[in-house]
């Protein structure tokens, strides 16, 4: 008989964990993924397969996890994902490969990604999977932006023999899963100990290197490079356009986020970058960001954090999962509600002016237009404000780059098989090329690209 609901994974509890910065779900022992596991039909179609962006052979691992075969599980899973304790904890499964699981249809589906994260974590415990490097080629390819589209495009060139080297902008490696993502999603050493199995590949890893500044992707060609990778992502935070936003006190989600992941804030006085976050905290926005922000806002003293989102419920863009666990933690939600002014008095934030919305016919994006009750105006005190409707992408490389085509948002215009942009030689792949996606989107783009950059570099032979 099989289990209907997926296997549970403990996870810490909402009152408490809302006072600390350690993982919220708390992954599973081998009992539970083996029992996880039993429940996989072996579907000879694997339809998960096809709804992985990296195409891992799912059914394989699943299969060597039910066998106890977990160094099998975690090589498998390699083969096609080098990031999978990032993938295991923060990828959209619902909408990828579980989405589309056969089990589905009738129960829970498969938690692929939960037995993801048992796999790459029980590598962690028990000793590093080698990665199979072939010859060198003596072909020099320079990626620019160590997110997870760049660092998944080295990691696959690496392995074709390619002398591969990373500019990073920031002091560390990750990008949005070193600033962005918090700490009680992914811990910042899961990030680092996948990065350093890249390194230990041969990968070299440039950080403080702002490139558009000290060079460019030109004088890479023209240089010491065979082929240039572009990887910038979109870190450039948009703002709501209104009145009082410039105020003391109003965070965009991107400077909020960094100061926590980044520098620490949540460490001081051990780390000497503190962030002032008030009593009542409003984030406005309804994305994977927004919950983030107002979750990080509670663990950082908020005694009240609110969300203002535009649209309803259903039209919320984050992760279900991430919703469930902001309710569980006592976050509000202020729906169908859009801010117009943020108001302070004596210099400190006092209250946001909001108006109540309505939904229209379905917009471009395929979800219902937010349109203004008129009249319908209204205030919440509050004394924090994040911004976390969105980013646009980093112009510093576009900009820089000659014959660079560029979309009317400032994105790269690039081939979405293989990646390749309008300049010869140079590729491009995750949130630069399509603005604000997932990880696994962008490493599946980098991957594309790895194969594409190769292919290139045999016929420029
Ligand atoms: P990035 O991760 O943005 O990396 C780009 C890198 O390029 C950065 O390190 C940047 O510093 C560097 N760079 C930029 N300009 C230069 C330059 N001029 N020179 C050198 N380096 C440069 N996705 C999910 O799948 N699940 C989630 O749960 C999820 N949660 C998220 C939460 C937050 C707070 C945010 C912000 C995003 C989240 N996302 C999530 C989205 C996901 O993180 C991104 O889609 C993904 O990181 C994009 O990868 P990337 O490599 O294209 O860009
Ligand atoms: Fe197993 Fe679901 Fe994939 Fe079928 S679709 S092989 S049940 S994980």
């Amino acid at each position: 008989m099989i289990q209907k609901h997926e296997t549970p994974m403990r996870q810490q509890d909402p009152k408490v964990r809302i006072g600390n910065f350690g993982e919220v779900p708390l992954g599973y022992a081998e009992e539970e993924a083996v029992r996880e596991a039993e429940r996989c039909l072996q579907c000879p179609n694997a339809p998960c397969v096809e709804g992985c962006p990296v195409r891992i052979d799912v059914p394989l691992f699943i299969k060597h996890i039910k066998n106890r075969c977990f160094a099998e599980a975690i090589a498998t899973i390699k083969e096609e994902n080098s990031l999978p304790a990032v993938c295991g904890r923060v990828c959209p499964q619902e909408n990828q490969c579980q989405g589309v699981c056969t089990l589905g249809e009738r129960f829970e589906p498969v938690a692929i990604g939960k037995l993801e994260r048992f796999c790459a974590d029980w590598e962690a415990e028990h000793g590093c999977i080698s990665t199979e490097i072939q010859t060198d080629t003596g072909y020099r390819i320079a990626i620019i932006g160590a997110g997870p589209a760049g660092l998944t495009a080295a990691g696959e060139l690496r392995k074709l023999g390619h002398d591969v080297t990373i500019f990073e902008l920031l002091h560390v490696a990750g990008g949005v899963l070193m600033y962005g993502i918090p700490e009680f999603r992914l811990p910042k050493e899961i990030v680092k100990r996948e990065i350093s199995a890249l390194e230990r590949t041969g990968i070299k890893i440039k950080v403080n290197k702002v490139i558009g500044q000290i060079y460019t992707v030109d004088d890479f060609l023209v240089r010491d490079y065979d082929a240039v990778f572009i990887g910038t992502g979109a870190g450039l935070p948009r703002f709501l356009g209104i009145p009082g936003e410039n105020l003391n006190g109003v965070y965009s989600a991107n400077e909020f986020l960094t100061r926590t992941n980044l520098m620490r804030a949540f460490r001081f006085p051990e780390y000497d970058t503190p962030i002032k976050v008030g009593r009542r905290t409003i984030t406005v926005g309804g994305g994977n960001v927004a919950m983030d922000s107002a979750r990080t806002a509670l663990r950082l003293g908020a005694k009240e954090s609110i969300i203002v989102y535009r649209r309803s419920e259903q039209e919320l863009p984050a992760r279900r999962e991430e919703v469930e666990h902001a309710k569980e933690e006592g976050i509000e939600f202020r729906l169908l509600t859009n801010p117009t002014r943020i108001i302070s008095e004596n210099g400190y934030l006092k209250e946001m002016e909001c108006i109540r919305m309505k939904l229209g016919e379905p917009d471009e994006s395929g979800r219902r237009r937010p349109i203004p009750t008129p009249d319908s105006e209204f205030t919440i005190e509050m004394d924090t404000v994040v911004v976390a409707i969105g980013n646009n992408p980093h112009p510093l490389v576009p900009r820089t780059t000659k014959g660079l085509d560029l979309n009317r948002w400032g994105n790269i215009v690039a081939d979405s098989k293989t990646g390749q942009t309008s300049k010869e030689g140079v590729f491009a792949g995750g949130d630069i090329v399509t603005g604000a996606a997932t990880v696994i989107e962008a490493m599946g783009a980098g991957k594309r690209a790895a194969v594409a950059i190769d292919r290139y570099l045999k016929t420029k032979r």
